[in-house]
């Protein structure tokens, strides 16, 4: 495939999901800090049901950092991995000790416990403050390989790739709205026909859609034929 210029091709993907709130249900930065570090190995639907009952009890920055750990653990022991995340809620809840403190810089974020650079991009992406850096999500992963824009599984990897062929001021949403394409579109089946990315996609363009499909298919027949025979 000659040389894609993906900072004018990634255009149709961001006009199409720019400003689409993430689908964590966060109403303020505390809740989103916090919601971000829940996520983390864990669905966010599965943090969306346990965050409200959470939030009922540790409305803000203040009322968490003045709990311990024991009082945090009936609203989070269906959380994967919840031992560790109420050490490192309880850990940058003392630290931050307001909203009003939450910082939205890279380098002050990835200084929390439980925050490395994916969350702080989510939190600077959703704060609207300028990116520096990419969200790479399992999705994105999926998605930049396919596109063609790396050929890496390592996310601060993917990251740099992304970095080195889309301008800055479009870092934010390139890297959501890829992760957004991942979970509607371009998902570990994907459904290459309704993608707008197929005119540019290495994926598409050299025909592995048409070669699973068609894969799928002869998988089918063999089996009906099996079947018949019976
Ligand atoms: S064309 Fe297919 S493989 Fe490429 S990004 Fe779209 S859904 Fe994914």
């Amino acid at each position: 495939m000659a040389t894609i210029n993906w900072e004018k091709e990634i255009q149709p993907l961001i006009k199409k999901y720019k400003g689409k709130k993430h689908p964590l249900e966060y109403n303020n930065i505390y809740q989103l800090v916090i919601m971000v570090v829940l996520s983390a190995q864990d669905s966010d639907k599965h943090i969306n049901q346990v965050a409200p009952a959470f939030f009922k009890a540790f409305p803000n920055m203040r009322s968490l950092a003045k709990a311990d750990a024991d009082a945090l653990m009936p609203f989070l022991n269906s959380v994967r991995n919840f031992g560790n995340k109420i050490k490192w809620l309880t850990a940058l809840s003392q630290k931050i000790k307001d909203d009003k403190n939450i910082p939205t810089n890279m380098d002050a974020l990835t200084a929390l416990s439980g925050i490395g650079r994916k969350s702080a991009n989510v939190i600077m992406r959703e704060a609207g403050v300028k990116a520096e850096g990419v969200i790479v999500d399992l999705h994105v992963i999926r998605v930049a390989n396919r596109l063609g824009i790396t050929k890496s599984e390592d996310p601060k990897k993917i990251e740099q790739d992304i970095m080195k062929v889309i301008p800055q001021k479009d870092w934010a949403e390139a890297g959501m709205n890829m992760s957004f394409l991942g979970r509607e579109i371009c998902r570990p089946k994907p459904l290459c026909p309704e993608c707008l990315m197929k005119p540019v996609c290495e994926f598409y363009q050299k025909g592995f859609y048409d070669k699973m499909i068609l894969q799928e298919n002869t998988s089918k027949k063999t089996a009906a034929k099996k079947i018949a025979k019976k």
